[in-house]
């Protein structure tokens, strides 16, 4: 053979060798068929996980079963899982893969104190007293591990390069975990996140969330009785009355977007004793951090007024700071074709049927379930009242959030409505449907490195020089919430 048909036969080896692999590399579109297929074959394991967490109904800081269940089914489908992270027993984080991009996804699993609901069209508890998903924090946990999952089988199938990561964030509703988690650089080397949230609509988030900062205030004064020597006295619960009375006036003098809540949580024992202690604890929170910040300055020399005139001494506990949500809105449009390519959801008689009863008891309009994809919203708008701590993550990698029809139209969030919505089908179509608005979302971006490029640039553009610093003390140790037997 001479020289030249052998260096002939070398390159169409080569050339048939190429022709192959681009004929049996997929298109984006197929790809994301598979993936859809995948979260489908998944459905009756998320149900299961879902109705778990549901059950459990762990409150924050004792998600210890939840988290078990949720690391135990990602160890048994081949993720890394490093556990109790940044300080948290029940944070972990799952990692599949290798080398860049590196996807985040976030999971939350904790459930609120006092809202246990059987999965009824009315109000029934089902442990009087107990907790409950009334934030559908169940669907969040099992959708997010449906997408890691899914995404995992088909980077795995076709040797797409990059690690997934998901994250087990416990504690959203109180402590905060992924403020910990965020503070101690968990985050820091993702390229993206991707989050979601159960919701009665169906939409990518880009209005965003508030910046909050949580005060424990509490004040010391003299004990003394309340009748016969009243004037030995000085009256810690006063100081609380007037820092609420102080508050309640500041309001007038505050922007429309801030809001300020407050509970009593500490008012003394009897009436006949003045109290010696009192606490109050206040939520501030407006649509930037610096919008929080003038606020709380304020609220603090309120508290000084307070403890000077009613000779008590003050000391404020700040629990907790959020940011407000830094949205990327190039990431946003992604994830929105990917939502309007998988469809709006349909639902049987049945489940308008039980929607529009639940929506009768609790005295909303019954327009039963919506689902249609809403339109990218004016995201130049203040944010809607509320904080996450997703935020964080925000402003540390470009972060995506999605909402989905998970409950009827119109109920009141944290109730047990929600709860009754988070064990049925209603919120498992809704659960599905973020689970494979995430997947595909992750599997552009695993695919399309301008998309990240694109996302990146908004972000540090948006960021204006400014570097994420965390609002609470680097030294400072997450609370632990010790269990105790009923
Ligand atoms: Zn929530």
């Amino acid at each position: 053979m001479g020289k030249h048909s052998f260096k002939f036969i070398t390159i169409l080896i080569f050339s048939l060798a190429q022709l192959t692999y681009a004929e049996n590399k997929l298109s984006n579109k197929e790809l994301k068929n598979e993936l859809l297929g995948k979260v489908d074959k998944k459905s009756q394991l998320l149900v299961e996980v879902s109705d778990s967490l549901w059950e459990y109904a762990e409150i924050a800081l004792l998600e210890y079963k939840s988290s078990k269940l949720l690391m135990s089914v990602l160890e048994k489908e081949g993720f890394d899982v490093e556990r109790e992270v940044a300080g948290l027993p029940t944070a972990f984080v799952a990692s599949y893969g290798s080398g860049k991009p590196i996807i985040g996804i976030l999971a939350e699993y904790d459930a609120l104190p006092g809202l246990s609901q059987d999965n009824t069209a009315f109000k029934k508890a089902l442990i009087e007293g107990g907790a409950g998903h009334g934030c559908g924090h169940n669907l969040f946990g099992a959708g997010s591990l449906g997408a890691a999952l899914a995404l995992k089988e088909v980077i795995e199938a076709h040797k797409i390069p990059g690690t997934i990561k998901l994250y087990g964030c416990p504690a959203e509703e109180d402590t905060g975990g992924k403020l910990y988690m965020a503070r101690d650089g968990l985050f820091d080397d993702l390229d993206a996140c991707i989050a979601w949230h159960p919701s009665y609509e169906t939409k990518v988030d880009v209005r965003g969330s508030q910046a909050i900062d949580d005060l424990e205030i509490e004040f010391s004064g003299k004990t003394s009785h309340a009748a016969f020597d009243p004037w030995k006295g000085a009256s810690a619960l006063d100081a609380v009355e007037m820092t609420t009375f102080g508050i309640n006036l500041l309001r007038e003098h505050v922007k429309p977007t801030v809001r300020i809540h407050y509970v009593i949580t500490q008012g003394g024992k009897v009436p006949n004793i003045v109290p010696e202690h009192a606490k109050l604890w206040v939520w501030a929170r407006d649509s930037t951090r610096q919008g929080v910040k003038d606020v709380v300055k304020r609220i603090e020399e309120i508290v000084k007024g307070a403890a000077i005139a009613t000779g008590t001494s003050s000391k404020i506990n700040y629990k907790g700071s959020y940011h407000e949500m830094l949205v990327n809105l190039t990431g946003s449009k992604v994830m929105q074709k990917n939502l309007e390519m998988i469809g709006p959801i349909k639902y049987k008689d049945e489940e308008a049927a039980f929607a529009k009863k639940i929506q009768k008891e609790t005295d909303v309009d019954q327009k039963g379930i919506i689902c249609e994809i809403k339109e990218l919203e004016d995201h130049t708008k203040d944010p809607e009242g509320g904080s996450t701590d997703v935020a964080e993550v925000s402003w540390i990698t470009p972060t995506l959030n999605l909402s989905t029809t998970c409950a009827p139209f119109g109920i009141p969030w944290h109730s047990w409505a929600v709860i009754s919505s988070s064990k049925h089908s209603i919120g498992y179509k809704g659960m599905f449907l973020a689970t494979k608005a995430m997947a595909t979302t992750a599997l552009d971006l695993f695919l399309d490195q301008e998309i990240l490029m694109k996302m990146k640039k908004e972000f540090k553009d948006k960021l204006k020089g400014y570097t994420y610093k965390s609002g609470i003390p680097q030294d400072k140790k997450p609370p632990v919430r010790v269990k105790h037997n009923p």
